[in-house]
């Protein structure tokens, strides 16, 4: 069994994928080249925003959209402290400092009601990430941000496809970032990533960004950075999006499936009335997680942790951070343990899973 089968996708889409690949390969703009403009306005009708900005990573995003909001060495930006290591650390590249908050315990995503009271004056933009597929609570920290005059980053690397009150993760604040790294919900085969915005001036500006700052051919109007989507990417992830609605609805079935399986026996993940999930990963608080993993692994079944230790514990931001403690975030990070999830699961797989988890928990509490 495949922790995330890409495999078994590729045989499901082979003829879409190869001719959009090889269509790529005989019009030969590797970089630019149409399919990135096509991948744009599909997402950013699908997403309901203005404009998408396809860039080369995840990572990537978030810091386009940091330098197109104009955060600098000495600023502050709030965000979770659970997250992926990139979340904080394009913060810390550009020379902001990362201020951790912790998470609500039941969506693992950041705690609206403890961002205020991490506000100061150098305070310059607030980043939720909405993490395992399901949105951070958008509306909430869209207020505390208007309130204080501040923009808003949406990590959607994990959420794409997902709705908050019926609207696009991505399309929630000032810019939204994504990831099309291939494990993600809607991946390529590489490394890969977009903004969202319906602001004029900043699409414009992530744009040029995206492209050593070039508003014309060699004329360099800002510092950026080389950070274009390849087009044989994009014609990926155009063949992709012809099923994505399809493969988030597979994906709410495996989820759904677990969680029918397990409930009885521990905690399962919860979707708020406001969410749909993307179902990035399926993952379950235990114990004993070393236990867990190995018990599974001897069944044959692949298991991940996301993540082992909050971003104010890791070791580049401890020393500045030796004095905070996020009780959610670090309880998570040493409970959580994400179980195989991709569209491609078939139910025989899930029981299995879910069989191994209950008899290991059961041993577990001999
Ligand atoms: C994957 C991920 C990123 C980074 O995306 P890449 O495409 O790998 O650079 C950032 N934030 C979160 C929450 C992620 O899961």
């Amino acid at each position: 069994m495949q922790f995330v089968d890409l495999k078994s996708q590729y045989r499901h889409l082979k003829s879409s994928i190869d001719t959009r690949i090889h269509a790529v390969l005989d019009h030969g703009q590797y970089i630019l080249g149409p399919e990135v403009k096509e991948l744009e306005s599909k997402l950013a009708a699908r997403a309901g925003a203005k404009y998408c900005i396809g860039c080369a990573s995840g990572t990537d995003a978030l810091l386009l959209a940091l330098l197109a909001l104009n955060v600098k060495a000495g600023d502050e930006v709030i965000t979770s402290a659970f997250t992926f290591f990139a979340t904080g650390e394009m913060i810390a590249l550009i020379g902001a400092k990362p201020v951790f908050v912790d998470i609500d315990p039941v969506t693992y995503n950041i705690d609206a009601a403890a961002i205020e009271a991490a506000i100061t004056p150098r305070t310059k933009a607030i980043m939720p990430v909405s993490l395992y597929g399901q949105p951070a609570a958008m509306d909430e920290i869209n207020d505390i941000a208007a309130k204080h005059n501040l923009p808003v980053i949406e990590d959607a690397a994990q959420s794409f496809g997902s709705l908050y009150k019926g609207r696009h993760s991505g399309n929630l604040s000032t810019i939204g970032c994504t990831s099309f790294f291939p494990s993600k919900p809607l991946g390529c085969y590489g490394d890969g990533g977009a903004c969202f915005t319906n602001d004029d001036a900043l699409a414009e500006y992530m744009l040029e960004l995206r492209n050593h700052g070039q508003q014309g051919r060699y004329h360099h109007t800002s510092i950026g950075i080389n950070g274009r989507l390849d087009t044989i990417q994009a014609a990926v992830l155009l063949a992709k999006l012809e099923v994505f609605d399809n493969e988030l609805l597979a994906r709410n079935e495996v989820a759904d499936q677990y969680s029918a399986a397990l409930h009885e026996a521990i905690p399962v993940p919860q979707v708020t009335p406001d969410n749909t999930s993307a179902w990035a990963q399926y993952t379950i608080e235990v114990d004993d997680r070393e236990q867990l993993a190995a018990r599974l692994q001897q069944a044959g079944i692949p298991t991940a942790v996301h993540y082992p230790a909050p971003l104010h514990k890791q070791p580049i931001f401890a020393e500045a951070n030796g004095g905070l403690s996020l009780p959610h975030s670090e309880r998570a990070a040493e409970r959580v343990i994400s179980l195989p999830m991709h569209p491609y699961l078939e139910p025989g797989e899930i029981q299995k899973v879910a069989n191994a988890v209950k008899g290991a928990l059961a041993e577990s509490r001999k």
